[in-house]
């Protein structure tokens, strides 16, 4: 059915992709009537196929729906201690196998090794984290007094049911793990749903959870083609034993999921689109710092995180020294296969990513952007790579200044006054990230609290970490993953209310 031949090459444990395909109750699904569909390397010049997985038949979304229903009223009722032991072992089963997942994610996503170990360490450490904290919960189960002086309310958080779960290409594995270990942590059983293009280092985190001790039914995995996409996502979203949709993606897909779970009235938490801008103000001494934080916010994956920084607000006092400082460092990025050991920088996932970015700098060039560095495709190296584009003086009517990109242009807009740059950055339908750079504390602190984003990055370009609650506003979504909050985006509050028959003393 594969040939997954050559990724044994490269895969240490071949196990990890014994069985390519759906997970359902327990069980590998990995014959099909509906063909199959190829996985491809998008850093190779001819796009070459690493592996054919078969298309899971749509009806057989049913199975796992019933499965994971069913395996809910066990699995809810598990000890805290049990499933805290769980996650433990994921934990050590990812670690033990961290060069393989890291390389299953460069394959398949075109990101450089780097990336792809900073992604499975950042994934890994959602089920260690969940694996401590779910220890302290008992607490969360609280008394409350009410009004009635005979009366007494007890709370307790249950988990919300069967959950599904569909994300994107760009974190194919953290942004399953950081939805899974939290369902896993309270008691939610669960149906994901890759992306199409990126499946195969999902495939070989389940195959880790089916060593462990789970009943069937408790984490299932479908796996198909994207044409069969919208067939899936009316089933996950339509049938009323799924209790719960968290989605990674786009905010288009978002609004289209949010309707289709209108008529069950599920819980749902979006981790949807970005905008970030990137704001460096005048009083910064040390701008060679601000410049390597602007490099890893805007070109960690290429500019393909959801947190990436969009548009770069530069005061213009500071911007002459800021280019000069930055032009030779990113033109000393090597760009290649992920694979490859001076690789710093991979490829794009696909031709659309890098024609989204090459219309956004000639669109911005068009309205009189200056190209510090012109970037650019490299087909040479194959049709997704793409080297980075650096534009200074960019126009606020410019397409990148109200889209996310998602790709490798910096488009740097020149200002003097911040004010009016919180209120351009603010006009934006979405809120996910916000980066500012400032020397005073005062003003760092009032430009935070005046930029509306989910998340404000001060003096600093990196931050997503397991203690943070990520997630965004607007347009971004609504819900938070990892952290203390994390939890509560899967469970529902439930009320006992107990009235007490006065005693005659
Ligand atoms: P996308 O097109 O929305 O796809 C995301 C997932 O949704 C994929 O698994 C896709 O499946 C699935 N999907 C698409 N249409 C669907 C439908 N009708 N029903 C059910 N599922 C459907 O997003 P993308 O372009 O791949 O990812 C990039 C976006 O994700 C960016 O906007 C980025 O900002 C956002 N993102 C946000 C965060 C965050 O935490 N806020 C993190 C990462 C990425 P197939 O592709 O298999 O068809």
């Amino acid at each position: 059915m594969s040939n997954y031949k050559s990724l044994n090459k490269v895969l240490s444990n071949v196990e990890l992709l014994s069985d390519l395909g759906s997970y359902i109750n327990g069980k590998w699904v990995t014959e099909t009537t509906k063909g199959v569909f190829q996985i491809t390397d998008p850093a190779t010049p001819d796009e070459k196929v690493i592996a054919t997985i078969p298309n899971l038949d749509v009806k057989e979304i049913d199975t796992a729906i019933d499965a994971g229903y069913k395996a809910f009223y066990n699995f809810k009722d598990t000890t805290i201690q049990y499933r805290s032991c769980q996650l433990m072992k994921l934990y050590d089963l990812i670690i033990q196998n961290r060069e393989d997942l890291a390389k299953l994610i460069v394959l398949e996503n075109g990101k450089s090794m780097f990336d792809a170990t900073s992604e499975v360490n950042y994934g890994a450490s959602y089920f260690k984290y969940y694996a401590e904290y779910i220890t302290t919960q008992g607490a969360t189960n609280i008394m409350i007094q009410p009004t009635n002086p005979n009366n007494k309310i007890f709370t307790k958080k249950c988990p919300v049911g069967l959950i599904s779960i569909i994300t994107p290409w760009n974190f194919p594995f953290a942004m399953i793990t950081r939805k899974l270990s939290a369902a896993l942590a309270v008691g939610c059983t669960s149906i994901i749903k890759p992306d199409a293009q990126t499946p195969l280092s999902a495939i070989a985190l389940i195959k880790m959870v089916d060593q462990l001790d789970y009943s069937p039914g408790v984490v299932n995995l479908v796996v198909a083609s994207n044409e069969f996409t919208p067939e899936f996502g009316l089933k996950l979203c339509q049938s009323p034993k799924i209790k719960k949709l968290t989605f990674t993606g786009s905010t288009r897909v978002g609004k289209i999921l949010m309707k289709q779970c209108s008529d069950t009235v599920k819980k749902l938490s979006f981790e949807l689109g970005g905008n970030a801008p990137f704001i460096v103000c005048k009083n910064i001494k040390n701008i060679e710092y601000v410049v390597d934080q602007a490099i890893a916010a805007k070109f960690r994956g290429l500019g393909q995180t959801c947190v990436c920084a969009n548009i770069f607000y530069v005061h213009e006092e500071i911007l002459p020294k800021f280019l000069e400082i930055l032009k030779p460092k990113v033109e000393s990025f090597v760009i290649g296969h992920g694979l490859d050991k001076n690789t710093t920088h991979g490829s794009l996932i696909n031709k659309n990513a890098l024609k989204k970015t090459s219309e956004h700098v000639d669109d911005a060039v068009s309205k009189g952007a200056k190209a510090i560095i012109k970037g650019g495709a490299l087909p040479h190296l194959g049709e997704n790579f793409y080297a980075p584009t650096v534009l200074s003086n960019v126009s606020f009517d410019s397409k990148v200044c109200s889209e996310e990109t998602f790709g490798p242009l910096m488009a740097i807009v020149p200002f003097t006054d911040v004010h009016s740059v919180i209120e351009r950055a603010n006009q934006s339908d979405v809120g996910l990230a916000s980066y500012v750079f400032n020397d005073d504390i005062n003003e760092l602190f009032y430009i935070s609290e005046q930029l509306e984003t989910g998340m404000v990055s001060c003096n600093t370009g990196l931050f997503s970490d397991v203690n943070l609650p990520f997630g965004g506003i607007k347009e971004s979504g609504f819900g938070k993953e990892g952290s203390i909050f994390g939890l509560d985006d899967f469970v529902v509050i439930k009320s006992m209310i107990l009235g007490l028959q006065p005693i005659s003393k």
